[in-house]
């Protein structure tokens, strides 16, 4: 664009820098290139969205009824994708990759290629292997809706030739290789998120646990490992502490979901046993 006098007109008119006043060219708050300003700059907006995020935390709270003084709340992951109709494209490409997987485990061989496990130096889907999905983290995940379970979608839910015989071994026993796809492809509803797993229900995983693939049953995302290592694997939760979902900037939020313990049984890990098959009828990711 040229202005009256023909020559160039800046997009912005010149600003100072956010922290040390001096004239930059660039959108509002962009700094100047010195260090120190920089790294102050981004400083600043990181308080900025904490502050952003405990102010609409606290505001889903009580928009849910509940008051944010008299309980503790921690934000989780967000994914907003709304259902959309499974594809007959999807169906049938998920129908081709169970085909392969069943046939290289019914013949004893080993994973087919992109058939493997997400590899952590990859970044994708960062998060320690974690046996323990337990109702602190249940409540979590149902908050979060499954934002992990966006990688499923092009990779096959995550399973393997592994799981598959896995699978065979137990609830698949006798069956035929059409018999075992059959059975993934009866669990597909008409929806699944948009951009996720062909599993990611309205509300949560369709898959039953045991057909889920070990990748599914074992990883969780580095909030939730932040959230196992501050609290003692979950001990340290209190009851009725709430899962608010988030997006990082804490312009987006979600669904809010309430840890409740599980009820007292006679030894603690029959309570944390049955609590694990409850919260794995009912959530996203566990
Ligand atoms: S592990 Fe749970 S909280 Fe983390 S992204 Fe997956 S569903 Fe969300
Ligand atoms: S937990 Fe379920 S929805 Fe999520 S990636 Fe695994 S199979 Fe898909
Ligand atoms: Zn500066």
């Amino acid at each position: 664009m040229t202005g009256a006098g023909g020559g160039v007109r800046l997009p912005f008119t010149p600003e100072s820098c956010p922290r040390c006043g001096e004239p930059v060219s660039g959108p509002p708050g962009t700094p100047c290139g010195r260090p120190e300003c920089t790294v102050g700059a981004a400083l600043d907006e990181l308080r900025r969205r904490r502050r952003r995020r405990v102010l609409r935390g606290t505001e889903r709270l009580r928009a849910e009824g509940i008051d944010p003084d008299a309980v503790t709340w921690s934000p989780t992951p967000y994914q907003p994708a709304p259902q959309i109709p499974v594809s007959d494209e999807h169906r049938e490409e998920l129908r081709a990759r169970l085909e392969t997987l069943v046939a290289a485990a019914r013949a004893g061989g080993g994973e087919p290629e992109g058939a493997s496990e997400p590899d952590e130096a990859e970044g994708r889907l960062p998060g320690p292997r974690f046996r323990g999905s337990g109702p602190v983290f249940a409540a979590a995940c149902r908050a979060c809706g499954g934002l992990c379970c966006r990688e499923g979608l092009t990779r096959g839910a995550f399973l393997t030739v592994a799981t598959l015989r896995r699978v065979r071994g137990d609830e698949g026993r006798g069956m035929d290789a059409g018999g075992l796809v059959d059975l993934y492809l009866a669990h597909l509803g008409p929806t699944h998120a948009r951009s996720s797993c062909l599993f990611h229900g309205e509300r949560g995983c369709r898959l039953p646990r045991e057909l889920r693939s070990d990748t599914c049953n074992e990883w969780i995302c580095t909030e939730l490992k932040d959230l196992f290592l501050d609290t003692g694997g979950g001990d340290g939760v209190p009851p009725g502490h709430v899962f608010v979902a988030m997006s990082k900037d804490g312009r987006q939020v979600g669904g809010v979901a309430r840890y409740e313990p599980p009820p007292e049984v006679s030894s603690r890990a029959k309570a944390a046993s049955k609590a694990e098959d409850e919260a794995g009828k009912s959530t996203a990711r566990t």
